[in-house]
């Protein structure tokens, strides 16, 4: 039985900003912060201290509650090395690789330029919990800010790679969006027909569509899928690299 405690916050119009509780230990992580009024209503109600603040990336939506919860709790601050200038109360450099402990969990650091340079995942390795950012969207991806596509698509490779029942929280709640066009470039996957029907459901109730799977989005989302034969056609694009094939499916959503 797992000890962990999950909230999603939604903060601004579609940002998530995620907490992790340990009971055992009595720590309490937050992944990005894009808003703080809305993370301390929820810890207030939960009665839990918040002792780690995770950034992904520098971008103001995911960082602009680290002070004030900084000075309300005294949490440590955790973010891309990489960034160290441009993220609010920075205590903790983080390069690919690092690990973070909440309790007796170990959380690695996974370095996935692209969206930015610096961003980076985290991983909770012992109960398989991935927190992308806005690196990689359920049934989509970020925009390529500052990586090109060779570098972004081996970013979202890594994490495709991770075993497939890892459940998958990002940075923003798109995927209504995404699908659409996702259903436009591969218009025969029933996965991803059947996953929309979901998904339109949620959103016509006001829920979240996340946490994905990485099984799911592996089977529907076409940012990792650029073996798929369907999306190749609809690109005329059929001997090339799958970073090829991901640049082009970007750039056509970039104008979607
Ligand atoms: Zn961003």
């Amino acid at each position: 039985m797992t000890r962990l405690k999950i909230r999603q916050v939604l903060c601004h119009e579609d940002n998530y900003a995620v907490l992790l509780h340990d009971e055992k230990s009595g720590e309490t992580l937050i992944v990005d912060t894009p808003e703080a009024g809305p993370i301390m209503e929820v810890l207030e109600t939960e009665g839990w201290r918040l002792t780690h603040i995770l950034n992904t990336h520098h971008h103001h939506d995911h960082v602009e509650g680290n002070l004030a919860l900084k000075e309300k709790y005294g949490a440590r601050i955790h973010g891309p090395a990489l960034n160290r200038e441009q993220i609010p109360g920075l205590d903790v450099a983080l390069k690919d690789g690092d690990r973070i402990a909440l309790g007796e969990y170990r959380i690695d650091t996974i370095a996935v330029p692209g969206h930015t340079l610096g961003s980076v995942a985290f991983y909770v390795c012992d109960e398989r919990i991935l927190f992308a950012g806005d690196t990689l969207f359920s049934l989509g991806c970020g925009r390529m800010f500052e990586g090109d596509a060779e570098t972004m698509w081996h970013s979202l490779d890594l994490l495709r790679h991770l075993p497939d029942e890892t459940r998958l929280y990002c940075g923003h709640e798109y995927t209504l969006a995404n699908g659409e066009f996702a259903l436009t470039v591969e218009p025969g996957n029933a996965a991803l027909a059947e996953r929309m029907e979901q998904v339109r459901k949620l959103a016509a109730e006001g829920k979240p569509t996340l946490p994905s799977t990485i099984a799911q989005e592996k089977a529907t989302n076409p940012f990792l899928r650029p073996e798929s034969m369907e999306i190749r056609k609809t690109l005329g694009m059929k001997a090339v690299e799958n970073w090829r094939v991901f640049g082009e499916l970007r750039q056509r959503k970039d104008q979607f």
